[in-house]
């Protein structure tokens, strides 16, 4: 297995995916410096004073200097203006990679911003772990522990520099698989964003109705566990959204067309439909959880 020395690890975006990945490799004791920029002077303080960083830095190509690991954690729809600060003070052999929650976009966008030399250096990659706490303060350097990481390697990726990022990922605790770059986007637009969003319009939903404050002082445990996810950062998921609604707007249909079957099940009073519909889903789900009791 290759082993993990970090010098100086450039830490771009400071809140719970990169703070975390800091965290956990601060505590493994295989970095010796992290450099820290996001947008404001407030979240680099509190970011120094939790530990995330050792060092604030003024702009994004004053952190990647003399950096040889940039890990950039901002939310998918800035990664294009950070690739772009960072030409000019890179390091020929440093390493990057990132976050992001949507692959091809972020790629086309480092494609975009840099000459080749430069995006060659970008190993792209994806945790699959997260709350939906954000900010420097959500950071915790266990949030990685058994969480799967995707990583996208690139054709033109230096194979070592992606044994680099997974080994990276093995010391945060992660378990790394590969994907494909529309692969990811397409899976991940069924398992991740389609959730998100029928979240969020669930919420909403209620939300607008006349009796909302009797709707959601009745509100229980499933409505809890269906709508959690609700509580994520609105311009993140905007940006994940957007980012990838080429493989979101068809999975929003299927599942739209998903629930019209139910109404029309519904609507005929098809007992029998409805029942074999919900045993359906209910053996899927029984089959990847250990059924839980909810109320
Ligand atoms: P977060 O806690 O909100 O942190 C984002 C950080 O980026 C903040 O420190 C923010 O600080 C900084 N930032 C925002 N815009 C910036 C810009 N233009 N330039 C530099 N810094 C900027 O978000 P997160 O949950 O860590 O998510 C980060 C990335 O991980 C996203 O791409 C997301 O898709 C991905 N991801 C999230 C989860 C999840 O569950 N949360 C899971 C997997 C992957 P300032 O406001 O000071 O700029």
């Amino acid at each position: 297995m290759t082993a993990v020395r970090i010098e100086r690890l450039a830490l771009i975006g400071l809140g719970l995916i990169g703070g975390s990945l800091s965290l956990a490799l601060k505590s493994a004791g295989v970095v010796g410096e992290v450099v820290g920029y996001s947008r404001q002077l407030a979240t680099r303080l509190r970011a120094q004073e939790l530990g995330l960083i050792d060092r604030p830095a003024d702009s994004v190509a004053e952190a990647v200097q003399g950096a040889d690991l940039v890990f950039i954690a901002t939310p998918v729809q800035a990664m294009g203006g950070v690739f772009a600060q960072m030409i000019e003070t890179l390091a020929p052999d440093a390493l990057i990679t990132d976050g992001g929650s949507v692959k091809g976009a972020v790629v086309a966008a480092a494609q975009a911003a840099m000459p080749e030399g430069q995006w060659r250096q970008f190993v792209p990659g994806h945790p699959i772990a997260g709350t939906e706490h954000s900010g420097p303060d959500a950071a915790f350097a266990t949030l990685y522990h058994g969480q799967r990481v995707i990583l996208t390697p690139l054709p033109e990726n230096d194979p070592t520099q992606v044994a680099r990022v997974e080994a990276i990922w093995r010391v945060a605790g992660a378990v790394v698989e590969h994907m494909t770059v529309p692969h990811h986007d397409h899976v991940l637009a069924a398992t991740s964003h389609l959730p998100h969003l029928a979240a969020f319009g669930l919420v909403n939903a209620l939300a607008r109705l006349e009796e909302r404050y009797e709707v959601f002082r009745y509100a229980a445990g499933g409505f809890r566990d269906f709508t959690r996810i609700a509580s994520s950062d609105p311009a993140m998921w905007r940006d994940i959204c957007l980012a990838n609604r080429a493989e979101l707007v068809p999975m929003l249909d299927h599942y739209l067309a998903e629930l019209q079957g139910l109404r029309r099940l519904m609507e005929s009073a098809d007992s029998d439909g409805l029942a074999q519909a919900f045993a359906e889903a209910k053996a899927v789900r029984d089959a990847l959880y250990r059924p839980q009791s909810t109320h």
